[in-house]
């Protein structure tokens, strides 16, 4: 498996227009997109930073898993996504491995990116996203 480099790193926040004037006021960055992942119950703002991104997650469900992931640990950095070259083979590759997924097979992600999650309990706590764009 071939990590590129580090895609972006994804924050829980309760808004993205809230959380997102301190990037956007203090930190000179840009919104370039808000997008609805309706799958992940989840709206996505991302701002890039060259290579990468940062992006704001704000859940649009109770029950999603950013609500949930807020409502047990407050807002904050939620997962660091990998780019990979092919996630295909990354997927197999893990899996031969043994190392446990969140999804045995790529999704769609933001942005039409294909992507799967490392279970965090490999990963000593930290939720790993591989994504191939
Ligand atoms: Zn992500």
């Amino acid at each position: 498996m071939k990590i590129k480099h580090i895609d972006h790193i994804g924050i829980a926040v309760k808004s993205i227009e809230e959380g997102g004037k301190f990037f956007i006021d203090k930190l000179g960055l840009k919104l370039e997109k808000i997008e609805t992942v309706e799958d992940q119950k989840v709206k996505t703002g991302f701002f890039p930073i060259t290579d990468s991104e940062l992006e704001l997650l704000e859940s649009i469900a109770p029950d999603g898993p950013v609500a949930k992931y807020i409502d047990s640990r407050g807002e904050g950095v939620q997962h660091i996504a990998f780019r990979v070259e092919n996630i295909d083979e990354a997927l197999k590759e893990l899996k031969e491995k043994g190392v446990r997924l969140i999804d045995q097979e790529p999704r769609i992600g933001a942005g039409g990116a294909r992507i799967a999650f490392i279970h965090p309990k490999e990963t000593h706590g930290v939720l790993v996203e591989l994504c191939e764009k």
